[in-house]
């Protein structure tokens, strides 16, 4: 059978054995990086940033180029670390009766007479399951997959990580009713780790979020405003930072640090002739 025809099978088979994050390709330019800077000299006279003077420099700041799809081996980190800063940003704006609560790590594992269904229809019963032990609600992750000790290798094996609130009970009544198996199993150090973890390696599909929010923690029953990402500024006249290109003698020697400020001489730089957002392309 051709490569394609087997995939077919395999999701018909087990429509729920998604890849697993960095599994697809980089783009082109993922991980090259860009530069990007204020050439308002006029607007830096006289101005001075963190002892520097700034008068007749262009201030400068190196990126690196992201794709952010957590399918991109070069790139999933920057897709997780976003959706871990959103996901704890949510966990911590709930409150119980005006109290912040210790937040609890669970595994629930699909049956094997279950392996056949859709992630919703598991997401269905491992939120009912979860209501049978009394977790009140959090972020729900879908793992496809399993690593094999012996040899590394990753085989399917559904299951879904939870990070929420609650006090679990009746973890043995649950499993005798349902056949889902509730493990308590700790945060690590903090939320945040545990969360870029569980990420870093949970089954994606074009067709689902990689994160799910129930109970208490839903959509529907707690709002939560985050931070708008500000368009970046220039810090000494606070003009918006435009796409730079280097046409100084050379090549441009400025390192590669994401991240990176430098000052220089605006001689060596021109505006990007088409206005574009930091890691628009
Ligand atoms: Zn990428
Ligand atoms: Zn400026």
């Amino acid at each position: 059978m051709d490569l394609a025809g087997g995939y077919f099978l395999k999701m018909m088979v087990f429509p729920a054995d998604f890849d697993l994050v960095g599994s697809g390709e980089a783009y082109g330019n993922c991980g090259s990086f860009f530069t990007v800077g204020c050439l308002n000299v006029d607007a830096h006279q006289g101005m001075n940033l963190d002892g520097v003077d700034m008068e007749g420099k262009a201030y400068i700041e190196r990126h690196k180029q992201s794709c952010h799809r957590p399918l991109c081996p070069t790139c999933w980190p920057d897709w997780d670390n976003r959706e871990k800063d959103k996901a704890a940003t949510r966990l911590k704006a709930f409150v119980l009766k005006g109290r912040s609560l210790k937040p609890i790590h669970l595994i629930v594992s699909v049956p094997e007479a279950d392996y056949g269904l859709s992630v919703p229809e598991m997401r269905e019963k491992v939120y009912r399951a979860l209501k049978r032990v009394h977790c009140l609600g959090g972020m729900m992750i879908y793992h496809s997959k399993r690593e094999r000790k012996s040899d590394g290798s990753w085989y399917f094996s559904p299951h879904f990580h939870i990070v929420g609130y609650g006090w679990i009970q009746d973890v043995r009544k649950n499993y005798l009713e349902s056949g889902y198996i509730v493990k308590n199993v700790g945060i690590r150090k903090t939320v945040e780790g545990t969360i870029f973890y569980q990420l870093s390696h949970c089954g994606i599909s074009a067709k689902h979020h990689a994160v799910s929010w129930f109970g208490a923690l839903s959509y529907g029953k707690l709002h939560v405003r985050y931070d708008e990402k500000e368009d970046p500024m220039c810090p000494i006249c606070h003009e918006r930072l435009r796409r730079l290109l280097w046409i100084g003698p050379g090549k441009c020697s400025l390192p590669e640090i994401d991240g990176g400020v430098f000052y220089d001489d605006p001689s060596n730089w021109m505006e990007k002739p088409r206005t574009r957002w930091i890691g628009e392309d």
